[in-house]
């Protein structure tokens, strides 16, 4: 799943509305932005392969450090353990732990059995990805409906809390259209410095964020 997660992320905001969007975006999306460095790392192994599924042409044949359940689930208490040292804020530290192992659940929903219940346990995933068009707007709904939780959450307070928003929106879609119908990516090198250049868009998320205040919740 590609943009599903960052529904996630987004709709965080209403229930742990004094975190930053920073890290409730980068939660859902944790497993991803690992998996590149351990690519990189050749810790973890992807074949690009033409029609692997009709939505993408990723063939995820070696990820257990990044998309194991068991490691997700760790990864999960870590990344919420780290947030409470910091901040004291429990509910922000539950929103984050359950952001993380959210991506492991929509990415069972989405991947063909590809994905570990544990390293070297048993692969599983539901496929939704067979099915393009249930899954492209299964996809762009959930993306509509976490953009709305968010905007009734946060108003912007000035123009970068609006525009850079919108911005952000807008990037999303084209990266998700680009991931489902653009050409695949030459080799894993390069699958794995575009998948690392997508650490920008938390970044970006806790940018806007801090221009935008919370009238809701
Ligand atoms: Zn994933």
């Amino acid at each position: 799943m590609f943009i599903g997660h960052n529904a996630v992320g987004f709709a965080s905001k209403k229930f742990a509305p004094r975190t930053s969007l920073l890290l409730l975006m980068g939660a859902p999306m944790l497993l991803d932005l690992l998996w590149p460095i351990f690519l990189l790392l050749g810790i973890e192994h992807v074949r690009i392969q033409r029609g692997a599924t009709p939505l993408t042409p990723l063939d995820f044949n070696d990820y257990p450090w990044s998309h194991s359940l068991l490691m997700a689930a760790v990864w999960s208490i870590v990344a919420g353990l780290l947030y409470f040292a910091v901040t004291r804020y429990g509910r922000g530290a539950l929103v984050i732990g359950a952001g993380v192992i959210s991506h492991w659940v929509l990415d069972f929903l989405t991947h063909r059995p590809d994905l570990p219940l544990w390293p070297g346990g048993p692969k599983v995933g539901l496929g939704l990805w067979n099915m393009p068009r249930v899954e492209i707007v299964t996809e762009a709904l959930l993306f509509a409906i976490g953009i709305a939780v968010y905007r009734n959450v946060t108003k912007p307070r000035d123009a970068i809390g609006g525009i850079a928003f919108w911005l952000f929106v807008i990037l999303l879609a084209g990266i998700f259209v680009a991931n489902t119908a653009g050409t695949p990516p030459p080799d894993v090198r390069t699958l794995a410095w575009m998948a690392l250049s997508m650490w920008i868009l938390p970044l970006w998320a806790g940018w806007f964020d801090r221009h935008r205040d919370v009238v809701a919740t």
